[in-house]
């Protein structure tokens, strides 16, 4: 059977939930073949393989941590060299998505970004997006070279599949350009114990309707609540009451969760830009006649200083 290549996006040996839902998608299309690269690859085997991995080739050395991502795109191109698969699957990342383009150039293929779904089509995998400001939804596919295509988190579900997830070891020598840009140093991200916001099931955002960062818990008591991420609109990180890395929308981070309940926001085009592919989405806003209230699941026309503790309330009590 044909073979589809998934990068697998992990920390020290443990598989992020997005490469086991890019292992869902790629098992529509052809066997799973993983590449697991740098410290831990060949402690990604066993749940690579539980979920559908029918290979996983693996190559550990210092350039995967010490350089930016070149060393990666020449793993990942003797993985493509190795195997000849008919599509590659890679996470939208940041770094994901500058892996994919960089495979795209230099195989000569065409690339597709941000896909919410994918399917086996007659003349190669079919591929959903949402475009302009997520207003339209296309289904596009590859026409030049072997299709790259990176997967927005939370686009498909984890299914158990159990596979030989067999380590391979990759061959890689690395290009000049990988060793161009050195990483110097690292500063870890201040943990706040709530998920990543674009791999959240849940995202739970206040706007400027929160009015203040004094009053920003009551989103996080929320969110805490459901086990959430934490967004915010622009207005609310511009004016200074939440960090720039928890803005959503086209200037921010994009989300695709499968509930994200908006606070005090008005659901102008540039915030839906990054979360009008959620699954469900809630709105708490007193405006009856705020635009968010057209996307919407779930409204809730009211002031969110009641409704958002009167919710949390009410989800911790049903907690026991
Ligand atoms: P507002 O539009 O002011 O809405 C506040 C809402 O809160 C109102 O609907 C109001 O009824 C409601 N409200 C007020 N008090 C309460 C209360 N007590 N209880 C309940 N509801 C209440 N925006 C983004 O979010 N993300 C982006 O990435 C982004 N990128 C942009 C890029 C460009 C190039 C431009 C021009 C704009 C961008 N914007 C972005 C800004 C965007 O146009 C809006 O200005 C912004 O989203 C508004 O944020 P908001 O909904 O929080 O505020």
């Amino acid at each position: 059977m044909a073979e589809v290549l998934v990068l697998v996006d992990h920390v020290d040996g443990a598989v992020r939930k997005p490469t086991l839902e890019l292992l869902t998608l790629a098992r529509r299309i052809g066997d799973p073949v993983a590449v697991a690269l740098g410290a831990g690859a060949e402690a990604t085997a066993g749940v690579l393989g539980e979920h559908g991995a029918v290979r996983v080739l693996t190559a550990d050395a210092p350039e995967f941590a010490d350089y930016l991502v070149v060393p990666k795109v020449d793993a990942l191109q003797a993985a493509y060299d190795a195997v000849s698969p008919v599509a590659v699957l890679v996470v939208s990342s940041a770094e994901g998505k500058e892996i994919a383009a960089r495979l795209a150039l230099r195989i000569g293929s065409g690339i597709i970004t941000d896909a919410t779904d994918l399917e086996a089509g007659d003349q190669g995998p079919v591929a959903t997006q949402a475009v302009f400001a997520a207003s339209y939804t296309t289904r596009s596919r590859v026409s030049r070279g072997v299709p790259v295509i990176t997967v927005k988190p939370n686009s498909a579900p984890v299914e158990a599949a159990p596979a030989a997830g067999a380590v391979e070891a990759l061959s890689v020598s690395f290009s000049e350009a990988a060793t161009g840009t050195k990483v110097t140093a690292r500063t870890p991200r201040e943990s706040t114990g709530r998920p990543e916001l674009t791999e959240a099931a849940i995202v739970v955002s206040g706007g400027r309707g929160v009015n203040g960062a004094e009053n920003f818990p009551l989103i996080e008591a929320l969110a805490d609540s459901l086990g959430a991420a934490v967004g915010a609109s622009r207005a609310a990180v511009d004016a200074g009451w939440y960090p720039h890395t928890s803005q959503v929308g086209q200037t921010g981070k994009s989300v695709s969760p499968q509930l994200y309940i908006a606070s005090g926001i008005s659901g102008a085009i540039q915030h839906r830009a990054g979360m009008q592919t959620s699954k469900t989405i809630v709105a708490v806003n007193k405006d009856p006649e705020a635009p968010i209230f057209d996307l919407v699941d779930y409204g809730v026309v009211g002031d969110l200083f009641t409704v958002v503790p009167q919710l949390t309330e009410e989800i911790n009590n049903r907690k026991g």
